[in-house]
């Protein structure tokens, strides 16, 4: 296993694998390894020659006020799993190298990220993510990169940033892992104080709410979307960032599930932020 920090090295390598057409699947996380990366590992595994991983906590995509400095970081424990997964190249840059000094350039994709999320974390989230992404693509240069489907919006963002810039990458979006309760699985599940850890599956039993109405022909989105809210909301130690019943192609709401939905939320519980989504239409599925 290749352990990489320097990014010239990184593009060496990228060029390397070219040369000897070795496919590379490309799985971007900010480390703090849990089964839902893991996951993505298999997959990539299965699917291309190499498997790289990069670990880097990207400051741009935190916005001011919050959790940079206390997002966990685990990069012994990270590297002792990548290396239990024959993992081939482990990307780990510094911030210094990934943003030169008096960088000016980002990336953008414009009407996906306002909705959802968008509106709770400011659009700078998404063009943190989208920009780190683009670069990472640049240096490891993957024939596919992993995302995981609990980030619903981000896999979109960078599935439309993807056609709109030309990348020759495949996005392959992964289902969610959950813990056996059903909480999905969440480097920042670590920071929940043990006395929510029970709580923070308000906004999954909401989703899952939702998910029962329409299977009983309840499909009018402004009665869903209230239910749900008000689930969360009984325990008012839980603030609720967003929860909207969208479509998971525009991510713009419905009024009415006549089709595919995608019902996805954020709350913050003991000062954690967490996130949840179901894939649901008339027609189910009922179980996830
Ligand atoms: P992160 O390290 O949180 O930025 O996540 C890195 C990648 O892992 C993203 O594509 C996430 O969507 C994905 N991921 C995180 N949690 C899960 C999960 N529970 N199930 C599947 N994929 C996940």
């Amino acid at each position: 296993m290749r352990i990489i920090e320097d990014i010239h090295e990184m593009r060496r390598e990228a060029e390397d694998m070219a040369a000897r057409r070795a496919e590379c699947g490309l799985v971007p996380t900010m480390g703090a390894l849990h089964e839902g990366h893991l996951s993505l590992i298999e997959r990539s595994k299965a699917e291309n020659d190499i498997t790289a991983i990069s670990v880097f906590v990207n400051p741009t995509q935190f916005m001011p006020g919050e959790d940079y400095d206390s997002y966990p970081r685990t990069w012994e424990k990270d590297l002792e799993a990548a290396e239990r997964l024959g993992m081939d190249i482990v990307f780990h840059p510094s911030a210094e190298q990934m943003y030169p000094p008096r960088a000016q350039t980002s990336v953008q994709v414009h009407g996906l990220t306002r909705g959802l999320c968008g509106m709770s974390r400011g659009q700078g989230y998404f063009r943190g993510v989208t920009t780190v992404v683009a670069k990472l693509f640049n240096l490891v240069r993957p024939t596919r990169a992993y995302f995981g489907q609990k980030d619903a919006q981000q896999a979109l963002v960078i599935q439309r940033m993807v056609i709109d810039l030309n990348f020759p990458v495949e996005i392959v979006v992964c289902p969610i892992v959950r813990e056996e309760d059903g909480l999905a699985l969440s480097s920042r599940n670590r920071n929940i104080p043990p006395e929510y850890r029970d709580r923070a599956l308000a906004l999954r039993e909401a989703l899952l709410l939702g998910r029962d109405l329409i299977r009983d022909k309840e499909y009018d989105a402004f009665r869903l979307a209230t239910a749900m809210q008000e689930r969360i909301l009984q325990d008012d130690e839980i603030e609720l960032d967003c929860l909207d019943i969208v479509s998971p192609e525009t991510l713009e709401e419905v009024e009415k599930v006549d089709d595919l939905v995608l019902m996805a939320g954020a709350i913050k519980i003991g000062g954690v932020r967490l996130i949840d989504n179901i894939l649901v239409g008339p027609d189910g599925p009922w179980s996830d």
